[in-house]
C-alpha cells in the first residue's frame, strides 16, 4: 500500500546543502528531523517513508522520481535556509493548497520559530509552471518545501540546534491537524541498546509524561552517547543506580580526555 506521506531530507552524501553552519551541516540535520518525523507518524499510525535514510548523494531526478513513484500522498521536504533571513519558509506548488502549509507553519510558530513566509513560486516566464523541481517533477504528490530556518542567522541557528526535536514535532502536528489525524504527543522512542537496562522497575509508579526541558536534558545523555539505553528515558523522574552513574561518569571522562582522537 502506498504511504500517506513521503519525508525528504534535502541534500546528502557529497552536498551538504548551503543552510550550515558552523554548529551543523544541513543535511545531517534534516535527516535527523526527517527519521524523527518517520518514528512519529509511525506512533500514529500514519505510514511514511523517506527518500534518504542515510547520509546518500541523491540526484534532483532520483530524488523527485523516488517521489513521484511512492504513490504518497503528502512529501514533506525538509531543508534548512541560508542568505541573511530569519524565520521558516514553507513554499508549495502552484497546484497545491496553501491551507497544508499554514497548519503546520502555525504550529512552527507556536514551537518558537517565527514564520518568514508560506508561499509560491513560479517559473521565470511560465506562470503555469513551478519553480522547484520537487514541485514541479514530483507527480501528484502535494509537496511541501519546509526550510525550518536560517543556518545564517544566530537566533534561528541556536534554535534549530537545540529545539530541532520541537520544530519537526511541529510539523508533524500541522499535518495531522490539517489532515483531521488524531494526534498526542511523542511517547518516547526505544532505539537500539548496548548496555545493562534498569535492573529494577522502580517504585511502581505510573510513567507521566516528562516535561519538556526535562526530556530535552536526558536526550542530550543520548546524543552525546553517554546514556545508551533506552530504558531511562520512560523513568526519567527516578534516580540512577550508582553503577549507571558510574558508567555515565566513566564515558564522559573517557571522552573528554579522548577528545583529540576525534
Ligand atoms: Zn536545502
Amino acid at each position: 500500500m502506498a504511504p500517506t506521506v513521503i519525508i525528504d531530507p534535502g541534500h546528502g552524501g557529497i552536498d551538504p546543502g548551503g543552510g550550515t553552519n558552523a554548529l551543523f551541516a544541513e543535511k545531517d540535520l534534516v535527516l535527523k528531523i526527517s527519521l524523527y518525523q518517520q518514528r512519529r507518524f509511525a506512533e500514529l499510525n500514519i505510514s511514511a517513508t523517506l527518500t534518504r535514510t542515510t547520509d546518500q548523494t541523491l540526484e534532483s531526478e532520483a530524488r523527485a522520481a523516488l517521489v513521484k513513484s511512492s504513490g504518497a500522498r503528502f512529501c514533506l521536504s525538509n531543508h534548512i535556509n541560508a542568505g541573511g533571513g530569519q524565520g521558516a519558509e514553507l513554499i508549495y506548488s502552484i497546484y497545491g493548497t496553501a491551507a497544508f502549509p499554514r497548519a503546520m507553519a502555525l504550529e512552527l510558530q507556536a514551537a518558537g520559530m517565527a514564520v518568514r513566509r508560506v508561499y509560491t513560486r513560479t517559473y521565470p516566464g511560465n506562470a503555469k509552471q513551478d519553480y522547484y523541481f520537487m514541485h514541479r517533477d514530483t507527480g501528484n504528490v502535494e509537496t511541501v518545501i519546509i526550510e525550518y530556518g536560517f543556518a545564517d542567522n544566530a537566533q534561528d541557528a541556536q534554535l534549530l540546534n537545540t529545539k530541532w526535536q520541537s520544530l519537526a514535532e511541529a510539523v508533524v502536528k500541522g499535518f495531522c491537524t490539517y489532515n483531521k489525524l488524531p494526534y498526542t504527543p511523542p511517547k518516547i522512542q526505544a532505539p537500539p541498546t548496548d548496555t545493562p537496562a534498569p535492573s529494577t522497575p522502580g517504585t511502581g509508579q505510573p510513567n507521566t509524561p516528562a516535561a519538556d526541558w526535562k526530556q530535552e536534558a536526558v536526550e542530550w545523555l543520548y546524543e552525546q552517547g553517554l546514556l545508551t539505553d533506552a530504558t531511562w528515558r520512560n523513568q526519567i523522574d527516578q534516580p540512577l543506580p550508582l553503577w549507571a552513574e558510574a558508567i555515565l561518569l566513566r564515558r564522559l571522562y573517557e571522552k573528554l580526555t579522548n577528545r583529540d582522537e576525534a
